[in-house]
């Protein structure tokens, strides 16, 4: 090949060259742990950045965008309504949208709160309750279409690049379909249900590596329950234990209450889902129902 038909099919290479997607990273209530997952990909980081258009990140930039978006990430729950009308707005400006962490899939954390009432909850941390305005919290699903969810509390950040690299190369990001314990059983760790302590790993979606049970910790389940997830045995299982309704609710709501699986137990263990709080009342526009939302290993 010549030098000048050289010249031309690398400008021809240049013309044809994808145009670098815009990815905004945006945080609802959360402990912004999320981000620093992100964060902590440092060198892989790096490279992220180089590949794509970062134009929204206020923990990471100074200066932000209001998109549109190819690929948003949402870290946090929704907890107010203010936070309901913003993530409908990002929701319509944005092409893929990823739950980050348990907070944004199920609520997470902040949504623990949901399990409680008001005076058990509120009035022994704030001197006047009134001022406080939040709703139900729940994950962004509950509001909008989720493209992806990225499980864990903080989620893995190896499953973070996988996913990113997995739309750069046009690929449709895929969930470990297995629980906590096919890693844990393959590290050849003890089993801790065995020993009589309140693992969760069988019914939790894996991608973290069992990193909690190779330390000899219960899984927490952080991760959500898996599609198929057998509660039943397990929590009979707790029970012959010696924990009680309230120990194995705790269990429940700790990550993933508002999943529609845990929902169903949780319902036993105490009455929330029939309890309707003053402030859902006051919620501008009401959720999307369960059969409205993705359905995406939620
Ligand atoms: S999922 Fe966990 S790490 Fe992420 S924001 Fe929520 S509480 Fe923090
Ligand atoms: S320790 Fe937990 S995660 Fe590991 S095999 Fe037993 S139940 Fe499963
Ligand atoms: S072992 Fe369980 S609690 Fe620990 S990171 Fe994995 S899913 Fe979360």
């Amino acid at each position: 090949m010549t030098g000048k038909k050289r010249d031309k099919e690398r400008k021809k290479r240049k013309m044809i060259k994808p145009k670098k997607p815009t990815v905004g990273i945006f945080s609802f209530t959360s402990c912004a742990g999320c981000q620093f997952e992100i964060l902590d990909c440092e060198d892989d980081l790096l490279e992220l950045f180089s590949r794509t258009n970062i134009t929204h990140f206020p923990m990471g930039k100074a200066k932000n965008d209001e998109g549109p978006f190819d690929i948003a990430i949402v870290e946090g729950a929704i907890t107010t309504p203010e936070e309901a009308k913003k993530i409908k707005e990002l929701r319509q400006k944005t092409k893929f949208l990823i739950a980050i962490g348990s907070c944004a899939s199920y609520g997470g954390v902040p949504a623990i709160k949901d399990f409680y009432t008001e005076e058990e909850i509120e009035v022994p941390v704030y001197k006047s309750t009134k001022v406080i305005k939040s709703i139900r919290a729940d994950g962004i699903g509950n509001y909008v279409k989720v493209d992806y969810y990225m499980h864990g509390c903080p989620p893995n950040k190896c499953e973070f690049l996988t996913v990113m690299k997995d739309l750069l190369v046009g690929k449709t990001p895929r969930h470990p379909e297995y629980s906590v314990c096919k890693p844990c059983r393959e590290h050849k760790n003890p089993c801790l249900l065995q020993m009589g302590k309140p693992c969760m790993g069988p019914i939790t979606n894996g991608g973290c590596d069992s990193v909690c049970t190779d330390h000899r910790i219960p899984c927490k389940g952080c991760r959500g329950p898996t599609e198929d997830a057998n509660i039943d045995p397990l929590v009979h299982l707790y029970e012959k234990m010696g924990y009680n309704d309230d120990d194995i609710k705790k269990f429940f709501i700790s990550y993933a209450g508002t999943s529609k699986v845990f929902s169903k137990i949780v319902g036993k263990t105490c009455d929330f889902l029939a309890e309707q709080k003053p402030q859902q009342a006051q919620q501008p526009q009401q959720p999307q129902s369960q059969q409205e939302k993705t359905e995406v290993n939620r």
